[in-house]
């Protein structure tokens, strides 16, 4: 598909767009209690109906104004995204658009290994696989429907076995899997994966989120260090979200997701579009712009192009650096999006 005019925007804090997260369902094979909690997400949870999605072409169309105003990397997420019918099909349109430069994939696993090769045959870079233990009970627990790791990990091996360029991300909340960063970190050392530790999040309002939960970026850097020595490396571009680090001894890495204890609101570049067709500006928002309308009343590209700008340029969003501050003061922002609804 043909760039149209093509322009980088800037929003009220300098900060450049650069990314867009798609999540193409709000649906979960999985009910993670730090996400999805089961009692919250039940058989009579009102998901979208197929017609409030938006199509592959409508994707593909506001995804190539995106790329008009300066975006490079598209994610697609969920939900879950490989329960989306026919994700191949995106990826290849996407891949399409002129001035894509990155397309990578988040998911649980569970359906990698059916859908690795084709998703590299359509034009997938890069695919993060979410896994949070390696002990079978503990992570049937947390992702509430008794999925074994061994599925997780065959996916993986299929994506790796795919050519895929991969990494594992783990979210870490006390008194849920603490005791698992050090296995962790010690297998994916051996497989040559970078595993990415995340703390514990606010999102949404269903994950009962308390600060005490949240194992801290320092805390998770020390248990590994002492274990297996670390040295700091620098952010391989601005608007990276890991810290990075790499064993003394190896070529691996890690990453440290450090949402609530070391922000990194100013360089955040991320817009995020949802399954129904809102634009949001930030993880933790509580309303979206909404393009679906636009698109379906037969909006102009300059008018959406004009509508996204719009958005862009009044953006204010720094929620994590105010997190601590308004956490203290018991100011808890309510009615914020949920995770599964806008993705990671
Ligand atoms: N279902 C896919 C998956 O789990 O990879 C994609 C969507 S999921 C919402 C995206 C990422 O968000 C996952 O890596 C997940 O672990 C992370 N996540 C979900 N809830 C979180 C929370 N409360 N705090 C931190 N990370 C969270
Ligand atoms: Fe589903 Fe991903 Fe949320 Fe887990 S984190 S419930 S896999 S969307
Ligand atoms: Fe970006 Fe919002 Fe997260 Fe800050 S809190 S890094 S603005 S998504």
């Amino acid at each position: 598909m043909k760039l149209i005019d093509s322009e980088k925007i800037f929003d009220t804090l300098k900060r450049p767009l650069k990314d867009l997260r798609i999540s193409v369902i709000d649906r979960c094979n999985f009910r993670c209690v730090y996400c999805m909690p089961k009692e919250l997400f039940g058989d009579d949870f009102p998901f979208l109906p197929q017609y409030e999605m938006l199509t592959f072409e409508e994707i593909e169309r506001i995804t190539s104004i995106f790329v008009s105003l300066g975006v490079e990397k598209i994610r697609l997420t969920g939900g879950e995204p490989l329960l989306r019918k026919d994700l191949p099909h995106l990826v290849e349109r996407l891949n399409h658009i002129d001035g894509v430069k990155d397309i990578a994939l988040t998911t649980n696993g569970v359906h990698l290994s059916k859908y690795a090769q084709q998703l590299k045959d359509a034009g997938l870079h890069r695919v993060n696989v979410s896994l949070d233990s390696l002990d079978d009970k503990q992570f049937g627990k947390i992702n509430g429907r008794n999925v074994k790791v061994s599925t997780v990990l065959k996916g993986i091996e299929a994506a790796e076995k795919a050519g895929l360029f991969i990494k594992v991300n783990m979210v870490v909340k006390k008194g849920m899997n603490e005791d698992q960063i050090i296995p962790m970190a010690k297998f994916f050392k051996e497989k040559n994966i970078t595993l990415r530790f995340i703390e514990f999040m606010d999102v949404g309002n269903s994950n009962g989120w308390d600060l005490s939960q949240v194992i801290s970026k320092k805390e998770i850097v020390e248990m590994i260090d002492k274990e297996m020595p670390l040295q700091p490396l620098d952010p391989n571009y601005f608007g990276e979200v890991a810290s990075r680090y790499r064993y003394v001894d190896s070529k691996t890495e890690i990453g440290i997701i450090s949402s609530v204890t070391d922000s990194f609101c100013s360089s955040c570049t991320r817009i995020r579009l949802s399954a129904d067709g809102k634009i949001y500006t930030c993880l933790f928002a509580d309303k979206g712009f909404d393009v679906r309308t636009l698109l379906r009343e037969k909006a102009s590209d300059q008018e959406l192009k004009e509508s996204i700008k719009n958005v862009w340029f009044n953006r204010k969003d720094r929620y994590s650096d105010e997190r601590l501050e308004q956490t203290i003061k018991g100011n808890k922002r309510k009615n914020k999006i949920e995770m599964s609804y806008i993705g990671g």
